[in-house]
């Protein structure tokens, strides 16, 4: 009797230091769960993104993350199509960037045969990738997605200059404030610029939760925006970009 007693008494030593761990474990968890949402900047910043949650840890354990310096790189053709057109866009203001929907799925891209509708385009500043070393003021991303749900993002950069008469609606509506609610009218075609080389590569999305398996395609040559109009989107959210992250053993390939 004695014997089964102590029995008793370590088995439930076990299980309650056992849950207490558990409990700790979860409790922790939960802490981690419900921080603060990710930023650009301070202890939330890039460099912590993949410890804030764990289905963040891709920006922290990721092997083919994005954005990244883009150096050498090896000739190969990509056929490419754009086909985007006037149609109305959302706007979306959040937190970290300025979003436009498409109001329907006729704006699309071709790769090698491969249609991607355009699900949405937004802003960073400064730009997030780099060429040999070179900052933009910003970049703009289209993101894409295919029937098996594959991602496409085309990177444009964005250098001061002259002013973009697109860019300049979407710096009245927001002026406007009230209209925020109805659709605005865009050909987002004048976003893209002519006679550029592309670099294409395989990456990630550069905001948590970081996932891999995106197709990147940035346009070499840059689109101009005014000093006023990169300095009135700045007033919304700077700077909005991650750091480059390591190539690794990927190939980035250029086209024409
Ligand atoms: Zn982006």
């Amino acid at each position: 009797m004695k014997y089964i007693a102590s029995t008793m008494l370590i088995f439930l030593l076990i299980l309650s230091s056992c849950s207490i761990h558990s409990m700790e474990t979860i409790s922790k968890r939960t802490e981690i769960g419900n921080s603060q949402e990710w930023t650009y900047t301070g202890s939330t910043g890039p460099n912590n993104w993949g410890n804030l949650k764990e289905e963040y840890a891709m920006c922290s354990k990721g092997k083919e993350q994005s954005p990244i310096n883009i150096v050498s790189r090896t000739q190969k053709s990509l056929p490419l199509g754009i086909n985007y057109h006037s149609g109305k866009f959302k706007i979306e203001i959040k937190k970290t960037t300025i979003k436009l929907i498409p109001e329907n799925n006729t704006n699309t891209i071709n790769i090698q045969g491969t249609n991607y509708e355009l699900k949405q385009l937004h802003f960073h500043t400064p730009s997030e990738h780099l060429i040999n070393g070179h900052q933009s003021d910003m970049e703009i991303h289209f993101v894409h997605e295919d029937r098996n749900h594959s991602y496409a993002v085309i990177g444009i950069f964005v250098d001061k200059g002259t002013q973009n008469k697109v860019f300049q609606k979407i710096v009245n509506t927001l002026k406007e404030d009230k209209s925020l609610k109805e659709t605005i009218s865009l050909n987002i075609q004048s976003f893209i610029p002519v006679n550029s080389k592309k670099i294409s590569y395989n990456g990630s999305l550069t905001t948590p939760p970081c996932t891999e398996g995106l197709k990147w395609i940035v346009f070499e040559k840059p689109i101009q925006f005014s000093n006023q109009q990169i300095a009135f989107y700045r007033k919304y959210s700077y700077p909005t970009n991650r750091p480059v992250q390591p190539l690794n053993n990927r190939t980035l390939f250029e086209s024409w």
